[in-house]
C-alpha cells in the first residue's frame, strides 16, 4: 500500500483481550484481559511507513468501562483528531462493551476523520490469536477509507458505530450491525429531538446522570421502578438533596418486547416515573428490532437503537439538557 509518508495515525489503548494473556495457551479461553501495553501490542504492525503514535488511556477488561474512562479516551480522541497531521485513530477496546463506547465517541466526536475501533475475541499468546490481524486491518482501513467518523474494523468486517452489537460469546465474529437486518432505514436522529452535548459539556461532567436500562418480560410488574421512585421520594423530601439528587436515577431505557412494547403494569410504573421528572424511552429488544413510536404514544421510541445503544444515548441528552 501507498501511503505519504507524513501521515500520522494514533492508537490509544483501552485494554481487552485483545491486550489480554492466557495463563495456558492450550486454554484460550482462560485469560486476562488487558494485560499487555499498546507498544506490545503493535510490535509485528506493519506501519505502512506511517509515523504511528501510540498512548495508553487505561488497561482494563472492557465490562469495567466507566464513565471516566470515556471522558479520558474522548479528551486523547479530541486532542489528536485536531492535530492537522493526524490521518485518523485507532482505538483498541474489549469487546465486551465496545459497542456502547462506539456510540458515546461517534455521538460526541462527530468526527470528519476516521477512527476504527479494534478488538480481539482470543487473547494475544494464544495460537487463535486473532487481534494482530484486526489491528492491521484496523490500520489499514484509516489509511485507505474515505469514511469519517466512529467505525468497528474486526474479523474482516466493518461496523458503523451506531447499530454495531456483540451477537457472540465466542467466535471470531462477535458482531452484527442492527440496521443491516432492519427494513426501516431512517436513523435514530431523525426520530429523535434529544440535544446531544459538546465535547466539551462532556468532559466537564462530575457526575454523570444516572440511567437505568429495564426490561419487559413475562411477569414484568414494574416493582423494580416502584422501589426507584420511592427513593427518589425519600431523596426529595430531605434536606441533603442536592448531594443525594446527584445519585438518583434521572433516566430509564426499557428493552421493550417485539417491537417495543411494555406490560401494562410496567407502563403504568413508568408513566409514575415521568411524573416525578425522570426521562423514560424504548427500544426493542430483539436483537434486530425497531421500537414502534404508536404502540405507547406516552413514552418516546429510540427507534432502531438498541437497548445499551438507547442508555449512552439518553446519558448524553441528559448531560446536554442540564448544561
Ligand atoms: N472481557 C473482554 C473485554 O471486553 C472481552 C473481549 O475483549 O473480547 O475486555
Amino acid at each position: 500500500m501507498q501511503v505519504k509518508k507524513d501521515k500520522k495515525v494514533v492508537i490509544l489503548a483501552t485494554g481487552g483481550t485483545i491486550a489480554g494473556v492466557a495463563g495456558n495457551i492450550s486454554k484460550p479461553h482462560q485469560y486476562a484481559s488487558g494485560q499487555l501495553s499498546v507498544n506490545q501490542l503493535t510490535k509485528s504492525l506493519d506501519t505502512r511507513g506511517v509515523q504511528l503514535v501510540q498512548e495508553q488511556v487505561c488497561n482494563i477488561d472492557s465490562k469495567d468501562m466507566q464513565f471516566r474512562h470515556w471522558q479520558a479516551l474522548l479528551e486523547r480522541c479530541h486532542f489528536w483528531l485536531n492535530q492537522n497531521e493526524v490521518t485518523g485513530l485507532i482505538v483498541t477496546h474489549g469487546t465486551d462493551t465496545l459497542e456502547e463506547t462506539a456510540f458515546f465517541l461517534q455521538t460526541v466526536l462527530q468526527s470528519s476523520k476516521p477512527i476504527a475501533m479494534t478488538c480481539a475475541m482470543f487473547p494475544a499468546n494464544v495460537p487463535q490469536s486473532d487481534g494482530p490481524q484486526n489491528l492491521q486491518d484496523a490500520l489499514d482501513w484509516v489509511l485507505k477509507t474515505q469514511e469519517n467518523g466512529v467505525h468497528l474494523v474486526c474479523a474482516g468486517e466493518v461496523h458503523d458505530a451506531v447499530g454495531v452489537q456483540k451477537i457472540f460469546s465466542d467466535r471470531s465474529h462477535a458482531f452484527a450491525s442492527r440496521q443491516e437486518a432492519s427494513l426501516q432505514n431512517d436513523t435514530y436522529e431523525s426520530k429523535l429531538d434529544w440535544p446531544m452535548p459538546s465535547v466539551a459539556q462532556v468532559l466537564l461532567t462530575k457526575h454523570y446522570p444516572r440511567v437505568e436500562l429495564i426490561y419487559n418480560h413475562s411477569g414484568a410488574d414494574g416493582q423494580l421502578v416502584k422501589t426507584l421512585l420511592d427513593a427518589k421520594k425519600s431523596a426529595m423530601s430531605e434536606a441533603n438533596m442536592e448531594s443525594k439528587q446527584t445519585s438518583m436515577t434521572q433516566g430509564l431505557v426499557i428493552a421493550g418486547t417485539g417491537s417495543g412494547t411494555i406490560s401494562q403494569d410496567l407502563l403504568k410504573a413508568l408513566e409514575e416515573a415521568q411524573k416525578l421528572g425522570l426521562w423514560v424511552a424504548r427500544t426493542s429488544r430483539c436483537a434486530y428490532g425497531v421500537s414502534d413510536p404508536d404502540k405507547h404514544p406516552s413514552i418516546p421510541s429510540l427507534h432502531n437503537l438498541s437497548p445499551v445503544q438507547g442508555r449512552v444515548a439518553m446519558i448524553l441528552a441528559l448531560i446536554a439538557h442540564a448544561a
